[in-house]
């Protein structure tokens, strides 16, 4: 696999940063995550745009232009030869030569590395048509959730805990309501009504989910934005999630009660089948 670090397409096995890199030894960085599918990128405009967000909010500098962030994805898919797969991003705040809680100087230049990870089939995933099951954990992440930085520990213990359950994935819950999922956007569907949590520094704001809602608004479906409960979710006559990389997925079980019918429900598979239209549609 061919990767891209700091200015260089190199094989993985040469791509190396220094043991001082603030993205390792402080968790100092901001990633985004884009599919792929028939060889082109979704929702590019939205990631860039929510990366200079994220780095906005740390005051992190450095950023490349729109073009040559373009120019890096094509390269590394045209590279790889995806077809159907994720574009990982990262940008961290470099490394100023030695462990310092301060950031280094101005003009410190980040980080950055991008990297492909082929996956066919991601479109047609068969897990869409059985649905997942969720388990609730407390939300234990510091409160900006809305910067998209690379501290992923407790979202990956929840998946760990939620495996270990005999589940799929986790619904973080805090002050008695969901914020989202631990690495995607939940909703949940009550008589044809979409329901999702508002946008705060409470949850991560999707790319999917900014695009999902302006489908769904645009298809005349219902939409209301205000947190809810697990039981409220046990008791919806659906329940999905979205991500980057897992579209629009439905959700048949919470807590070991089944949503609805206990299977993907008319609303969420519509919904991912007109999300792969139109983000296909506009595709780069
Ligand atoms: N929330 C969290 C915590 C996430 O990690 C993700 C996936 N990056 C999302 C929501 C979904 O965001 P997006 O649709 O931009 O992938």
């Amino acid at each position: 696999r061919t990767v891209y670090l700091n200015g260089e397409y190199l094989p993985e096995e040469e791509a190396k940063i220094s043991v001082f890199d603030r993205g390792f030894v402080m968790g100092d960085a901001v990633y985004e995550v884009t599919s792929v599918l028939g060889g082109q990128i979704l929702e590019f405009e939205g990631h860039m745009a929510r990366l200079q967000r994220s780095m906005d909010a740390l005051e992190m500098t450095g950023n490349l232009s729109r073009d040559e962030w373009l120019e890096i994805h094509r390269e590394l898919v045209a590279r790889n030869g995806i077809d159907e797969g994720l574009i990982y991003l990262q940008v961290s705040r470099g490394n100023a030569g030695d462990r310092d809680f301060h950031y280094p100087p101005a003009g410190t230049p980040p980080t950055i590395v991008l990297y492909t990870q082929a996956k066919p089939g991601l479109a047609d995933d068969p897990k869409a048509q059985k649905g997942i099951k969720v388990v609730s954990m407390p939300d234990l992440r510091w409160h900006r959730r809305d910067i998209k930085t690379v501290q992923l520990l407790y979202p990956s213990m929840a998946k760990m805990a939620a495996e270990k359950a005999g589940k799929d994935d986790a619904w973080f819950v805090e002050d008695g309501f969901v914020t989202e999922g631990s690495s995607n956007n939940t909703y949940i569907v009550k008589g044809g009504k979409i329901i999702t949590r508002q946008l705060s520094h409470d949850i991560l704001h999707g790319i999917t989910r900014a695009s999902l809602l302006k489908y769904a608004a645009e298809s005349q479906m219902e939409i209301e934005e205000r947190p809810y409960t697990i039981e409220e979710a046990q008791q919806a006559d659906e329940a999905f999630y979205t991500s980057a990389s897992a579209f629009v997925m439905p959700v048949v079980e919470v807590d070991g009660v089944a949503v609805g019918s206990g299977k993907p429900g008319p609303v969420a598979l519509r919904l991912r089948e007109i999300y792969l239209d139109e983000s296909r549609k506009s595709a780069l």
